[in-house]
């Protein structure tokens, strides 16, 4: 079952997280150093102590997993390190990895050092993690050649690397391959404060006028995201240049972000379409997450892994052991009468 409502936009869903095509120039966005990388304060200080003490004992960092929402700086945040330590980094994905060849050569190609950064590393292939495991472990990886009596182990000994993982869903690594990372970073959610200075940073870089209002009413729009932030603001440089006089003020910023539906909690279309369905197909909830896919005809794990974080941040939704259910503060925000907690019948 699909519904339509009327808040729908024609496709196109500006505030997703996911990395669209007009993001390609994230590039030159992109923080370099530590300092310049704004927030996630606990992850970087915690991060500092380890590239100092690493780099005192002239050691390559430990293993990294860094896990969070997608577009909140993980790719930037191993760049940053990479930076930092005064290394190259390799970048790969899971899925990129299509068989073991791949990974041994990604491996052995490595200088001593050097980064491997492996994004969404929940995706690599079980039956590849355990080429992995030497390898981050002893340094060291064994390759079987032939088949039966006939077979040949060769022992290949690696430089010493440092593995950075990247994830939105750290509960599906293996045990194993997560007990490797010596260091586990869990990136938050930002502010609007921070975001806001992402935005002004970047409308920098950009040569875009902004005044600070203008700048925070972006922040407060993009989901606590700043790959959204940069998205957003680059939509509204565009409107600003076509309707104002090219500067970015708070009324500019309303303007433009509401026309391209997104509200002044910074929920899109999907957002809202989630939320109405589960009040009104489902009295408030509680509805298990494949239902309300299947109804809002979305995949399951977009809605947990890109709307999911920020409407549960924000109040809107809870998780309950029997599915979700909508809050009394989505009710309001959707301009729907609540009716009390009895369609929470626990
Ligand atoms: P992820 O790998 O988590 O999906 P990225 O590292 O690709 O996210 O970040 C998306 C964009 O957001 C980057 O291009 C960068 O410009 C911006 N960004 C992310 N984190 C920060 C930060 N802490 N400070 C400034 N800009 C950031």
């Amino acid at each position: 079952m699909s519904i339509n409502f009327s808040d729908e936009t024609n496709g196109e869903i500006i505030t997703t997280t996911a990395s669209l095509p007009e993001d390609n120039s994230e590039g030159s966005l992109r923080p370099r150093s530590i300092n310049e990388y704004i927030g996630q304060e606990k992850a970087k200080n915690n991060l500092s102590i380890f590239i100092n003490a690493a780099k005192m004992r002239g050691e390559p960092l430990d293993h990294v997993l860094l896990h969070g929402p997608p577009g909140l700086g993980k790719t930037t945040l191993a760049a940053v390190i990479a930076n930092e330590m005064g290394v190259n980094m390799r970048i790969t994905s899971g899925p990129a990895i299509e068989k073991p060849g791949d990974l041994v050569a990604m491996l052995t190609n490595l200088n001593e050092g050097d980064i491997l950064f492996v994004d969404e590393i929940h995706r690599l292939n079980r039956a590849y993690e355990e080429i992995l495991y030497p390898a981050m472990e002893d340094y060291a990886i064994d390759i079987i050649l032939g088949k039966g009596p006939s077979a040949n182990s060769i022992h290949l000994d690696l430089p010493h690397f440092t593995l950075i993982g990247a994830t939105t869903r750290s509960g599906q690594l293996t045990a194993p391959l997560r007990d490797r990372f010596g260091v586990s970073l869990r990136l938050e959610l930002y502010s609007p404060e921070e975001l806001t200075r992402i935005v002004v940073r970047s409308a920098g870089i950009l040569n875009v006028e902004i005044d600070p209002e203008g700048a925070y009413e972006i922040a407060s729009r993009s989901r606590g995201t700043p790959r959204i932030a940069n998205r957003l603001l680059r939509r509204v440089r565009d409107y600003a240049q076509v309707r104002a006089d090219g500067v970015i003020t708070k009324p500019v910023a309303d303007m433009a972000l509401s026309s391209l539906e997104v509200d002044k909690m910074g929920l899109d279309a999907l957002d809202r379409r989630m939320l109405r369905s589960i009040i009104q197909y489902y009295n408030g909830g509680p509805v298990g997450l494949e239902t309300l896919a299947a109804t809002i005809n979305e995949e399951a794990v977009t809605l947990e892994d890109v709307y999911e974080p920020y409407l549960l941040q924000h109040g809107f939704l809870t998780r309950t052991p029997r599915g979700r259910c909508v809050t009394r503060k989505a009710y309001e925000h959707l301009g729907i009468e609540y009716m009390g907690q009895q369609q929470m019948d626990f």
